[in-house]
């Protein structure tokens, strides 16, 4: 059945876009060298669900153990653990600095592709901020306590507390950066993009390039015309694949973008309305 939809789909905008075509005839040899590859299918809404939490429950189960590094690091340097005795404080300290930043990286890796298999709810403007940049949130608490600890600590001589507490902060900022969602998608996102393809008469089959951030409505769009490798699947699917911006030419984007800053906007607003209540 999709496959019948599909083959609408493209022919309806090979018709729209026929004097295009015929303005330019060396498209259509370009458009059949090309290869299109579908995309593994994401499954239903119930699967796709089902797929994030299990992703969910793996960042959750990675930032424990990062957590799990800091708290053993502080005790080291409260003088409450002998393991590794072999190893002096620093070496120790380092260690378990990296491994920490480690585990809040990959555990935030999952999160983020949960957040792409099944993006929160933009509703109540916090909780999408805190869904979205939970993994930002996991860094600072992996890697906070344990530098103001450092800062505070009179045991370890000076050379030592400079160069543990300049690479606490160096992992402190890498984890933090590679933590940050920095294009989050929201469920409403994702609703109003089938939606805006709806309208635009197209089904549920968009396209995307390898390295390309858009996804696309037409498989003719012009700004694909030199990507010799195609992926096509459901919005669903172009979302998981972090590819939730819509193509100015063929998906709308300009109007689509217009209406997302706004929100924008919105949500920053929230985040100080917040701050101001918190800082009260
Ligand atoms: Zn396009």
């Amino acid at each position: 059945m999709a496959k019948k939809i599909e083959r609408e789909v493209v022919k309806a905008s090979s018709a729209k876009k026929e004097t295009k075509k015929a303005k330019a005839p060396t498209r259509e040899a370009k458009t059949e060298e090309r290869e299109v590859v579908e995309v593994k299918d994401g499954g239903d809404k119930q699967t796709r669900k089902k797929r994030a939490t299990g992703k969910r429950l793996l960042a959750i189960f990675f930032w424990l153990l990062a957590f799990a590094a800091e708290v053993i690091v502080i005790l080291r340097l409260n003088g409450y653990l002998y393991w590794l005795p072999q190893l002096d404080i620093k070496t120790f300290i380092i260690g378990g600095l990296i491994i920490d930043m480690i585990f809040v990286i990959v555990g935030s890796l999952f999160w983020k592709k949960a957040n792409r298999i099944n993006p929160p709810s933009e509703k109540n403007k916090l909780w999408f901020f805190l869904c979205s940049q939970m993994g930002l949130i996991a860094a600072i608490i992996a890697f906070v306590p344990l530098i103001v600890i450092l800062l505070k600590n009179k045991d370890l001589d000076k050379k030592t507390k400079k160069i543990v507490s300049v690479v606490a902060a160096i992992a402190l900022l890498i984890a933090g950066a590679a933590s940050i969602d920095y294009n989050p998608a929201s469920a409403e996102d994702l609703a109003e993009a089938k939606s805006e393809a709806a309208e635009l008469g197209y089904g549920d089959v968009v396209y995307w390039t390898q390295y390309g951030r858009s996804y696309h409505l037409d498989q003719d769009c012009h700004t694909l015309a030199r990507s010799k490798v195609l992926y096509e699947g459901s919005m669903d699917e172009s979302f998981e694949a972090k590819r939730n911006d819509p193509c100015d030419y063929c998906a709308d984007g300009a109007a689509i973008k217009a209406s997302a800053e706004a929100e924008g906007g919105l949500l920053e607003e929230v985040v100080e309305e917040v701050a101001e209540e918190v800082v009260e």
